[in-house]
């Protein structure tokens, strides 16, 4: 493997019951890029997501991070090895505050930390924070989460997923269901935090506008298999991924 490649993805097979959901699927990403995952509804793209991360199992194929072999770790040691995967806010803790939800979190990737109180307390109470100013909800740390507007919540969704240090975060649908400026904030915000923390993205996405704008190359999936990677150039201009998707797109 090259050594800027991050991840390698290696004819990943899933199927449910009799659907191939993803059809050997194989790929590979540079460090510190915006990777965006593009195609139809039930083209395969979440479940190849979560193949990445093994919160599916896959029936075959590899994937390699950071140039080791993660093919059916367990998710949590996946994390810990510096891949993370945002949930759509279904892992915020809806009763505690903002800065709970992101402490719990950091307590978690680094459990040692409570040995080390109360000394280490007061560290990582300077992380939460910066982590907090860093995805702009830093004046709500004492807010109860469920009462932030959806588009906050998004934000401590990518805080929560921060503070596990990613080096590849994968975000699934980032910007949808917020109003259409606020999406692009959104993705403006992931966008600066891929480069200063010198973060690999892959993210899935409808709107064609903000692939082309947000994504370096951008992989296109039509009924399980992937069919082309390329600059936003390349795939605006891609004759089968016009005909396969772009054309036939009624989304
Ligand atoms: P996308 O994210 O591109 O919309 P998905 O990966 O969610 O597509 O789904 C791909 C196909 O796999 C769809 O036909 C979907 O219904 C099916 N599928 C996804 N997850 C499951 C599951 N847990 N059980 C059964 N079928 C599933
Ligand atoms: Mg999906």
């Amino acid at each position: 493997m090259s050594d800027n490649i991050i991840l390698k993805a290696e004819g990943l097979n899933r199927y449910f019951g009799a659907l191939h959901a993803t059809k050997d699927v194989s790929f590979e990403v540079p460090d510190g890029q915006m990777r965006a995952f593009i195609g139809p509804n039930g083209a395969g793209k979440s479940t190849l997501m979560d193949l990445i991360c093994n919160r599916t199992t896959p029936n075959s194929g590899k994937v390699t991070f950071l140039g080791e072999d993660i093919t059916g770790l367990a998710p949590d040691k996946i994390v810990k090895k510096g891949m993370c995967k945002c949930f759509q806010i279904t892992q915020i803790f809806r009763d505690l505050t903002v800065y709970e939800n992101v402490q719990i979190s950091r307590i978690n990737m680094n459990k040692k930390a409570y040995s080390f109180l109360p000394v280490k307390q007061s560290y990582l109470r300077d992380e939460v924070e910066q982590i907090l100013e860093m995805v702009g909800i830093l004046d709500k740390m004492n807010t109860v989460s469920g009462y932030m507007s959806y588009g906050d919540q998004r934000r401590l969704d990518i805080a929560i997923a921060l503070a596990m240090e990613p080096r590849l975060l994968i975000l699934d649908e980032p910007a949808a269901g917020v109003a259409r400026e606020e999406a692009y904030t959104l993705m403006d915000l992931i966008r600066q935090l891929a480069q200063k923390r010198h973060m690999t993205m892959l993210f899935i996405e409808h709107d064609m506008e903000i692939v082309f704008n947000y994504a370096d190359e951008i992989s296109v999936m039509s009924e399980g298999a992937l069919i082309a990677t390329g600059t936003p150039d390349e795939i605006k201009n891609n004759e089968f991924v016009k005909k396969a998707y772009l054309g036939g797109m009624a989304e």
